[in-house]
């Protein structure tokens, strides 16, 4: 039987898509976009809903069985609900997973549950209303920590993405971590990448190495956790506590072995890797008539050309550092 995978020359496998829903987002985090001045595509330079269904239900077919909606904010994106309703039922597709800055409203999180979505991931950068203004642009905390109140109360399985870096929200790495001894959540701490859509990016001075020693110098019988194989996460738990935490090398890319990951942006880029170039647009092609045929040759050839490491895409490409999270799909 037809029924390719899609393995890349280093034998990954590639089973789990992040989908962009939209360039578009109600937060200007310093780390993702400028303040101002951001272009964002034009509505009919976006993936339609119809297009992103096809698309993934052509990826389903390519032994895709997992697909993270990303932005952008997936919720400013007006029809995004009855579009993950629809998702929710593509054959094959294992789990959907979200990723929010917080800002979805309580009917959305209902539906999210109604339609089987368990988990998601909310971005907060940090504990304090001051910083988290610095660190967005908007004064949003309070939003934003009620939704995560209301997903636990709703039996998410919550995790809270925190970006670290020096001058920004040090002080509150270790009141996170205090944050899991009676929340069942994980927070993962990441490192900052180069994608914050301009040209100033100086490599971060918290590494994956001083993230756990500030946290090891406070807590020194940390257990580290059992994960995933292609996890980026490296998950510990304070004994005791009732969440956890992870570190993500993302700056560092010690996970690259494993990645399991290919990114469709908003319009239509398709990444096999978030620091490489796009390998392909499958909107053009879609838009150009191109068969399910031809477009699946497309994404193998592109999965046939992936570089061994996030190192070697970088290399591969000069623009990275011009790019904004929201338009790579995050
Ligand atoms: N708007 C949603 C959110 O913020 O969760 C989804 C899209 S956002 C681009 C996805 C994730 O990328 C967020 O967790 C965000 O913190 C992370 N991110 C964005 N820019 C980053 C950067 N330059 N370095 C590290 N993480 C970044
Ligand atoms: Fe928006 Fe998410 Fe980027 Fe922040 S990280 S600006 S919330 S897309």
């Amino acid at each position: 039987m037809h029924n390719p995978q899609l393995i890349d020359k280093y034998g990954r496998q590639l089973t789990y898509l992040r989908l962009s829903v939209t360039d578009r987002c109600n937060f200007r985090c310093y780390y993702c976009m400028p303040e101002e001045g951001m272009d964002f595509a034009a509505r009919q330079e976006l993936l339609s809903f119809e297009e992103l269904y096809d698309l993934s239900a052509l990826f389903c077919s390519l032994g895709i069985t997992k697909i993270r909606i990303t932005g952008g904010e997936p919720f400013v994106r007006a029809g995004i609900m009855p579009f993950l309703r629809k998702l929710s039922q593509l054959p094959g597709l294992e789990e959907i997973t979200v990723t929010s800055n917080g800002t979805l409203n309580a009917k959305q999180i209902k539906i999210l549950q109604e339609i089987g979505i368990r988990k998601i991931n909310i971005s907060l950068d940090s504990l304090d209303r001051e910083r988290f203004f610095q660190i967005t642009r908007r004064d949003s905390f309070d939003a934003v920590y009620a939704s995560i109140l209301n997903l636990l109360n709703t039996g998410f399985e919550v995790k809270l993405n925190c970006v670290v870096a020096e001058n920004k929200n040090i002080q509150d790495i270790l009141p996170f971590i205090e944050l899991t001894k009676d929340y069942p959540l994980a927070v993962r701490f990441l490192e900052e990448m180069p994608f914050n859509g301009s040209d100033s990016f100086q490599a971060p001075q918290w590494s994956h190495h001083e993230i756990y020693q500030h946290i090891a110098s406070t807590h020194p019988n940390l257990e580290k956790l059992e994960s995933e194989p292609s996890s980026t996460s490296v998950n510990y738990q304070v004994p005791g506590y009732a969440g956890s935490f992870g570190i993500i090398p993302s700056f560092s890319r010690t996970f690259c072995g494993t990645c399991n990951r290919i990114r469709l942006g908003a319009t239509g880029e398709l990444r096999t890797c978030l620091y490489g170039p796009p390998a392909t647009n499958l909107r053009d092609l879609l838009r150009a008539g191109l068969g399910s045929e031809q477009l699946e040759q497309a994404i193998v050839e592109a999965v046939a050309n992936r570089e061994k490491d996030g190192f070697a895409a970088e290399a591969s490409h000069s623009a990275a550092a011009h790019e904004s999270m929201s338009v790579l799909g995050g």
